[in-house]
Formats: structure tokens, sequence, C-alpha cells
């Protein structure tokens, strides 16, 4: 059999990283038919669970943990997977693709999906800190909730970042009663994702809601300190020196800076790793080996744009996770000479302050913007980006139908111009 053609029915496929893109990969390899054995690593002990309520649901304690859960034991045990949950991978070598673990077992498999994820960038100096944390698994979850609920009411909780983590997790925190500063490096929170138009709005929801947002401004340190005698219980605080020497003083440092792709455990493996595991077209790293979610980097084509403006992009969104799982599994059986390629439509939602925001497509930084319904003044309203008449990208606050009615637009490649005019 030649490389490129798919998996055999009856053989093995390792999926690396348990959670929403490995776990749809699985549910998809045997929905296609694949019959073989299917061993799903995670180094996680958890079942795979949902991190979007992390910092929303969960945090507000609305949600049990338990709600969290993608796929129980039933459901695994029903997908026949072989379950090795809590053991990292350590190593693949491409060549023969065998997966090594960090308890020292080896896999050799027939196809290998690569679904690790990615991991938060930390604050230089602060891993040692008891008062600083990021926001990624559930457990990070469940440990900011609890220091939250044992400072209790008027708890002081510093953001690092005011992106899509630490914007959420102001407004969580300052819903349930903690007194909320949020620092960001940037002018205009989020202008690299959403434009300094659609930014600014998004920016202006934290004063309206109490949380004291500082921009243009890093952290230069953070020292740790417990006093027993100030009635907090000889609780360690923080102290968060900025680089406009003005300071906060913290029960809680939440640092939400940006995340880097998890690919660590695949140096040496023969793939190329660049910002990610870099991909073609249809997911494949290599013959047989294929990357889905926030781990993977892949030549994305985008409708209306020339074919050798393929850019290899890596995309940090749910859905665009959960869409790759399935198109990576699918590649996996095809084989590389048959594959699709894999362009979606990108999407992502974020709660904040009771107003949902969402996108579809994406933005290039020196895009048009034109709105087309509504009014950015009043919140509410959907705006398009485009460029050299090529529509890039829609997004809205509080009008999800008429956002919705672009994706066919962004789909099939419609021009800046004529969806303008769509709602009309
Ligand atoms: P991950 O979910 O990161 O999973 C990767 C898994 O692989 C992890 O469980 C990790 O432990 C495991 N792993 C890593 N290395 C190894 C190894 N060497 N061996 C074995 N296992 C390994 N997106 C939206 O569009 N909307 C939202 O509202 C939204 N909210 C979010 C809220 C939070 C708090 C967070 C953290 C993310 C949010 N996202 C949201 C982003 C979205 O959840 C991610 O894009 C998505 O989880 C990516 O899925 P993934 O499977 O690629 O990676
Ligand atoms: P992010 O969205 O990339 O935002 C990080 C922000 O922190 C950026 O504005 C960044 O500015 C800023 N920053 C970087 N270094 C800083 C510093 N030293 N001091 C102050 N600010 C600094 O990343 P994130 O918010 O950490 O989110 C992590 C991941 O979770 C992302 O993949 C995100 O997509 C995902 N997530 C998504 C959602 C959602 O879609 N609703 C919700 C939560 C999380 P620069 O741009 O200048 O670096």
């Amino acid at each position: 059999m030649k490389s490129a053609s798919g998996v055999e029915s009856d053989g093995t496929i390792v999926v690396v990283g348990a959670s929403l893109a490995g776990l749809r990969a699985v549910e998809t390899l045997r929905s296609e038919g694949f019959g073989g054995r299917i061993a799903l690593v995670g180094s996680e002990l958890h079942l795979p669970y949902d991190r979007p309520p992390l910092s929303k649901q969960l945090l507000a304690g609305e949600w049990p943990p338990e709600r969290c859960v993608l796929a129980d034991r039933v459901r695994l045990d029903n997908l026949r997977v072989d379950q090795l949950l809590g053991v990292r991978a350590v190593s693949l070598n491409s060549s023969t693709r065998t997966v090594g673990l960090e308890d020292g077992t080896e896999i050799a498999a027939d196809g290998v999906v690569i679904a690790t994820g990615s991991y938060p960038r930390e604050l230089p100096g602060t891993n040692a800190l008891e008062t600083v944390q990021a926001l990624r698994t559930l457990d990070d979850s469940i440990r900011l909730s609890e220091r939250v609920k044992q400072v209790g009411d008027g708890c002081r909780l510093v953001v690092v970042g005011a992106g899509f983590i630490g914007s959420e997790v102001a407004s969580t925190c300052a819903a349930i009663g903690c007194r909320v500063t949020v620092v960001e490096a940037l002018e205009v929170p989020l202008s690299s994702a959403l434009g300094p138009e659609v930014g600014s709005v998004v920016a202006s929801l934290h004063e309206l809601f109490g949380v004291d947002l500082r921009t243009g401004v890093g952290v230069k340190e953070i020292v740790e300190s417990t006093d027993s005698t100030d009635g907090s219980g000889g609780r360690s605080r923080a102290r968060v020196l900025l680089s406009d020497e003005t300071s906060l003083t913290a029960d809680v440092v939440v640092v939400g800076i940006g995340v880097l792709p998890s690919t660590d455990w695949l140096e040496g493996s023969g793939l190329e790793l660049d910002n990610g595991v870099l991909c073609d077209a249809s997911l494949f790293a290599a013959d047989r080996i294929v990357a889905a979610g926030d781990v993977a980097r892949w030549r994305w084509q985008r409708p209306l744009a020339p074919v050798a403006d393929a850019t290899p992009v890596r995309i940090e969104h749910w859905q665009v996770a959960a869409e790759a799982g399935v198109a990576a599994a699918r590649s996996l059986i095809a084989g590389r000479t048959s594959a699709a390629s894999f362009d979606p439509v990108p999407y992502f939602w974020s709660d904040q302050y009771g107003v949902r925001i969402q996108m579809l497509g994406r933005p290039s930084p020196d895009d048009d913007l034109a709105v087309v319904a509504g009014s950015l003044k009043e919140r509410k309203f959907v705006a398009l980006y485009g460029k050299s008449g090529r529509l890039n990208a829609a997004v809205s606050i509080g009008k999800p139908r008429e956002l919705m009615a672009f994706r066919p637009l962004l789909a099939g490649g419609t021009s800046f111009h004529d969806a303008m005019h769509l709602l009309n």
C-alpha cells in the first residue's frame, strides 16, 4: 500500500490530545466506518471537557463541572476508544508513526491525529506565585472560583491582558462581586482580533460595568506578601507594579496574554514546527499524520483569494477546532492524494457583560470596516471587513440572525460591495 493512501479500516490510529479537536476526530473516524483500534492519549486526567464555560458559566457558579464534559465513559466505551488519560505523549517518530508516552509506552500506529491544543503564555517571573494564575483548564477555573469564594465579596482581582480570556474573566468576576482591574498592553483591547473601531466598542463595556480598564500599560513586576495581622487570615496577596509606575493590590491575578501551540513533544519528530504544526490544505503534516485545532497551522484557501495566497493560519477558536477534528479524521481515511481541503468559514463568539460578540471569517489588519445594520454607538450592529473588493469577515453584537446571513457569502466568495447591499 502506498503511504499517501488512507489508513486501512483495521489499522491503529493514535489521537494525541483528548479535548475538542481530538474527540471530534475520534467520533468521525467511527462514523466514517473506521473499525480498527483508536487510542486517545490525553495529559489531563479528566474526561474530555469543553473550555468555553470555564470563563463563563462554571466560573460564575451557574454550572457544575460535570456539565462541561464533552464525552462521558459510556460514550467513549461506545466509540470503542482505548482511553489513555493522565499521560503525556513525549515523542513522535514521523517516519514510523510511533508515539512515545511519558510512562515509557510506545504505540506504533498506521495513522496519527495531533490535537494537543495550546497552553498559556506566562508572565516572566510569576510562575511560583500563589496569587497568580492562568485560565486554560478545568482545574484552573475551579482554583479561581475557590480563591474568589475564599476571599469573599469585594475580592480584588487584577486581570493581565484584555483579550478574550481577560475580558470574559473580568465580566464574570465583576458580576459575582469582585472589584476588577484589567491591565492591557494595547491602546485598544482586542484590536488585533476585531480592529480598532469594534475593539473600542467592546472595551467600553468594561467601564460601563464598573471594571477599571488600564490600557497601554504593561506589568513590570508582581510582588507577593502575606500579612497575618490584616484580617486576611494570612492569605497571600499581590502588588502589581505597572510600567506607568502605578501599582495595584490584588487577592488574585489572572494572566490572559495569549497562548502558544503545544508542540514541545514534537521536537525531533521530523515534522515542520513553526508557530504550530505546519500542515497542507488537507491538514496533513506528513503522510498519515494530521493535525487539528489550536495546534494546527494549515494552508487555508480564502474564497476569492488567488491560489498563491493560501497563507498558513492557526486559528484558536472552538468552532474551527471542532470542524478541523472532523476534517482531519476524514483526511486520514481518504489519504493524502484524495483528501479534501479544509476550507471552513471561521466563526467565534464571546460572551461579555450580557452581550454576545460573534464573528464569521477572518479580518486582515488593513481591512476597511462598514457598518451594515444598527450602530456601533448603541452596541448593537453588524459590520463587514474587507479590502480590494474582497469580503473577509463579518462581526456583530446582538444581531445573530443578520450576521448569519453573511455565512454563505463568506463561504462562496462574494465581493465586499455586493455584501454591503445584502441587508438592504
Ligand atoms: P485544547 O482544548 O487545548 O485541548 C488540547 C488537549 O491536549 C488538552 O486537554 C491538553 O491537556 C492535551 N495535551 C497537550 N499536550 C499533550 C501531550 N503532549 N500529550 C497528551 N495530551 C496533551 N472559543 C470560542 O470560539 N468561543 C469561546 O467562547 C471560547 N471560550 C473559551 C474559554 C476558555 C477559558 C478557553 C481556555 C478557551 C475558549 N475558547 C473559546 C477557545 C476554544 O476552547 C479552543 O479553541 C479549543 O479548546 C481548542 O481545542 P483543541 O482540542 O484544539 O485544544
Ligand atoms: P488573546 O485573545 O490573544 O489576548 C491576549 C491579550 O493580552 C492581547 O491583547 C495581548 O496584546 C495582551 N498582552 C500580551 N502580553 C501582555 C502583557 N505582558 N501585559 C498586558 N497585556 C498583554 O489571548 P487570551 O485572551 O489569553 O486567550 C487565550 C486563548 O483562549 C486564545 O486562543 C483565545 O482565542 C481563547 N479564548 C477564546 C475565547 C472566545 O473566543 N470567546 C474566550 C476565551 C479564550 P498583543 O496582541 O499586543 O500581544
